[in-house]
């Protein structure tokens, strides 16, 4: 019987307990480290190293080393080379260590080299010195660093796998946390254990505290009827499985504010088909949602406002031509001048959305020149003040020789004849209408002031959007489509001015616009001719 000696058996004992210590760790730096420490000392060698064969050209190179120092690694690779090759010849192999020893002035005088093979294929190599001339490595030490070495191959192979997830993650990490999109990730239990930087963004949960909650209460997503279907429908449970469970609608964020999101979710089972978890994708719709609710009360606005003028024409037109009535001329005119006043009201209502069109597709052209701003302004003010009632008061405020502006008259025309009809519409009590400027340096200022109903400060941002109307009970009952501040400020801005609004509810607003001074853009022509020396007024 084959019976082991003091020594062997200790060597067993030692083996196991390495292995052990080895396939513990998951970190391959340190079971590389472990396994090559232990190595040497298992068989009582003074120097040793591993090689792995590495991607991406499948080449031999030291990964770690025992007593050997980084920069004598090179020294080691063609003796690595030889052992690793098909044919290595026993000389070929003592050739190459005695050529270490003298290049290292090392006492390498005896080596044992072993493959780490995984299933037969080699994933590196281990190799151990001896400086001691008279020990010579046994078939024992061969035997037993070769059991270590399957060992160690699956503790290094465990460990490259282990790194190999870990940076997988990490960029699955890296990319969930750069996506644009609101990435979270639920468990089983509908629970949020992963949350992007863009779902903070997007839903004002700070990572940590929506982490662990349910989805429902982070994300919940509210449907028209303002049910929170993340409740009572949610897309992950709903039977019979649909492929790509989505939901879509308006959350609220930790701070109060709506959001439009659409949110994809991709599920996993498990063998006997319960829900595992899921990922969700969260994308903000709220610019596309505003968009679509603009076009639809855009397309009901326009429509009465179309619909209105054209009735009262049409009611007016042929009341006045029956054939069984004779009306009076007094009669007559009043009728007529309704009609062409509808006409006009119409026709300025198509010059508007022409004017949006033809921004929009960016061919709005202006005709610049010098413009009497006053004078303008007069006039606007007299077509405004003939149609208002008694009880406005109307006030023009600009002082003595007011220099010319640089501006398309036509368009500042609209824009003042906007601002003022809604002086007069905003002010059902009736008031003071203001319209005035001052200068600062090469800017008009111009202003057009009420007494009116005033515009909240909520609101007041928003009244210059395409079709953004005030939801109150005056804004119900005055006609507009919620085109005339957003044509104005854009009229001003290509002028090179700004539209601003000042107002206190239910005290007044107050318009104000810049334009550029004629003189500024002379100015300008001055500088580029070539004699801009002379300064004047
Ligand atoms: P419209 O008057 O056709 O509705 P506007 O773009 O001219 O469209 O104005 C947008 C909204 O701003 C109005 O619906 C109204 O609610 C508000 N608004 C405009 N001017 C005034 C004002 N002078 N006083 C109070 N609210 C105003």
């Amino acid at each position: 019987m084959y019976e082991l000696n003091d020594y062997q058996l200790r060597q067993r004992d030692y083996l196991l307990r390495v292995s052990q210590a080895i396939n513990a760790q998951l970190d391959l730096a340190a079971v590389l480290g472990l396994v090559v420490e232990y190595a040497v000392e298992l068989v009582a060698g003074n120097y040793g190293l591993i090689a792995l064969f590495e991607a991406p050209d499948d080449e031999l190179r030291i990964a770690v080393a025992y007593n050997i120092t980084p920069d004598q690694y090179a020294a080691f690779e063609p003796l690595l080379e030889t052992l690793a090759g098909p044919e290595a010849t026993r000389e070929q192999s003592v050739r190459e260590l005695r050529r270490v020893t003298e290049q290292l002035q090392l006492p390498l005088r005896q080596m044992v080299g072993l493959p780490l093979l995984i299933r037969g294929r080699p994933i590196g190599m281990i190799v151990v010195f001896r400086a001691a001339v008279n020990v010579a490595f046994t078939v024992a030490d061969q035997a037993l660093i070769e059991a270590f070495a399957s060992q160690a191959a699956i503790a290094v192979q465990n460990a490259q796998l282990y790194r190999a997830a870990l940076q997988e993650q990490q960029r699955l990490n890296a990319i969930i946390e750069q996506s644009a999109d609101g990435v979270m990730i639920l468990d089983r239990r509908w629970r949020i254990t992963s949350f992007n930087r863009a779902m903070e963004h997007l839903t004002g949960w700070p990572r940590e505290e929506a982490l662990g909650r349910p989805c429902a209460e982070v994300v919940g997503i509210h449907n028209e009827q303002d049910l929170n279907v993340c409740l009572t429908n949610c897309p992950l449970q709903r039977l019979p499985r649909v492929p790509n469970p989505t939901a879509e609608g308006k959350i609220i964020t930790r701070d109060g504010r709506e959001r439009y999101v659409s949110s994809r979710y991709s599920p996993t089972y498990g063998p006997d088909d319960e829900f595992l978890g899921a990922i969700a994708n969260v994308r903000d719709i709220t610019a596309r949602k505003l968009e679509e609710q603009q076009q639809a009360t855009f397309v009901s606005v326009i429509s009465h406002e179309l619909k209105t003028p054209v009735a009262i024409i049409k009611g007016y037109a042929g009341t006045l031509r029956r054939s069984d009535a004779e009306w009076d001329q007094a009669t007559l005119r009043d009728g007529l001048g309704i009609i062409e006043e509808e006409a006009d009201r119409l026709n300025e209502l198509i010059g508007n959305l022409l004017d949006v069109s033809r921004l929009q597709a960016g061919g709005l052209r202006l005709h610049f020149g010098p413009v009497d701003l006053p004078a303008l302004a007069a006039r606007v003010i007299q077509g405004i003040a003939a149609t208002a009632n008694d009880q406005f008061e109307f006030q023009l405020r600009f002082p003595p020789s007011f220099p010319p502006v640089r501006a398309d008259e036509e368009r500042i025309r609209m824009v003042l004849a906007n601002l003022l009809s809604n002086a007069v519409k905003y002010s059902p009590q009736g008031g003071i209408v203001r319209l005035g400027g001052w200068t600062e340096g090469d800017d008009a200022l111009i202003y057009v002031s009420d007494q009116g109903v005033g515009i909240a400060p909520e609101d007041q941002p928003r009244v210059f959007e395409r079709f953004y109307r005030v939801d109150n009970t005056l804004g119900r009952q005055t006609q507009g489509a919620g085109l005339g501040l957003y044509l104005a400020r854009a009229i001003v801005e290509v002028h090179g001015g700004q539209l601003r609004v000042e107002s206190q509810p239910g005290r007044g607003s107050r318009f104000i616009f810049t334009l550029p001074l004629e003189r500024r853009s002379l100015a300008l022509d001055r500088d580029f001719a070539s004699d801009s020396s002379q300064e004047e007024d």
